[in-house]
């Protein structure tokens, strides 16, 4: 699937004149370099609780290219998976967004979870858990206030290596969460296995929720998996307040999407709270 979106990705990338062999090593270049000239930055979506109290974000990495403006994820990570730019372009979104938990920890705002997603490839590899213990120690972040969103791609039939890992990143105090549950090639057997915290209910099971009486079906049943297995849950897109009410009822304690807000830069998320759907509690730092 990353192949696959990865070509998209050239597609997208190469003008018309542009050779097929030639766009790959182009966009690397400019990659490296969106690396190293602060290029990429860190947005944050905002998830809620069934009050709209804000429990934490998603962060979500953006790479303003000198030419070509605001460039989306979907367009460049599956390229930086391919070739292994992933590990460091990873590295650096764990670190900025321990450095973004620490930074609101001072302001009073330590209770908000920050999730961070981790391709396959990045979390697959040796010394993973290594670079999250550095990464811990370099910004002093509150490890039960970071959380990892990882796809079914990172865990289908897992060894026991995986396993291993999964079990130490839960003993540093991170939290887990399964990303985009239902998309890949989710099996019941592993997911009991797992030591995760959470599930993400995908967008595309929520977009046409209430009316589509399959997509309706599929969210009900994850919401009550999720519940029966004692995982929080959380649903994905969520944009109108039909789903919002739906999955609601349905038991669905937390939610995220553009009915609440859009990513945004940080310094967005605490100005002018008082207009924003969700309310913010600090407390004393
Ligand atoms: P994801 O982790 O499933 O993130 C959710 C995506 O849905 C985000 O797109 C978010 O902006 C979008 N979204 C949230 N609410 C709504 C909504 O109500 N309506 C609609 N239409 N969309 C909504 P984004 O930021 O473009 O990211 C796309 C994907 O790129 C992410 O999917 C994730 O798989 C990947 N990604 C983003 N940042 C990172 C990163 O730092 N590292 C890695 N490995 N992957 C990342
Ligand atoms: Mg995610
Ligand atoms: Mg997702
Ligand atoms: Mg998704």
């Amino acid at each position: 699937r990353a192949k696959q979106a990865g070509r998209n990705g050239f597609a997208m990338f190469m003008g018309e004149s542009d050779t097929v062999t030639a766009a790959p090593l182009k966009l690397q270049t400019e990659l490296i370099a969106a690396i190293e000239q602060s290029q990429l930055s860190l947005h944050y979506q905002p998830q809620v609780d069934a009050h709209a109290n804000l429990v934490g974000v998603e962060a979500l990495i953006r790479w303003r290219h000198p030419e070509r403006g605001m460039v989306p994820p979907m367009e460049f990570i599956p390229f930086a998976e391919e070739t292994g730019l992933i590990v460091r372009i990873g590295e650096w979104t764990l670190e900025r967004a321990c450095l973004q938990q620490r930074q609101w920890q001072s302001q009073g705002l330590g209770h908000l979870s920050v999730a961070v997603n981790i391709s396959a490839l990045q979390f697959l590899r040796p010394g993973f858990v290594d670079s999250i213990e550095r990464i811990l120690r370099r910004t002093r972040a509150n490890p039960e206030r970071i959380e990892l969103e990882l796809t079914e791609g990172a865990l289908v039939q897992p060894d026991e290596q995986t396993m291993k890992q999964l079990h130490q990143i839960r003993k540093m105090g991170l939290s887990l969460a399964l990303d985009d549950f239902g998309t890949g090639y989710s099996s019941l057997s592993y997911l009991k296995r797992l030591p995760i915290n959470k599930i993400k209910i995908d967008r595309s099971f929520v977009k046409d929720l209430p009316d589509d009486r399959e997509d309706a079906a599929i969210a009900s049943a994850t919401i009550s998996i999720a519940q029966n297995l004692g995982l929080a849950v959380v649903a994905e897109g969520v944009e109108t307040e039909l789903q919002r009410q739906f999955l609601h009822e349905r038991g669905c304690a937390f939610m995220q999407g553009y009915l609440f807000s859009k990513p945004m830069p940080p310094e967005q998320l605490f100005a002018g709270t008082d207009d924003k759907p969700w309310q913010v509690h600090r407390s004393a730092p």
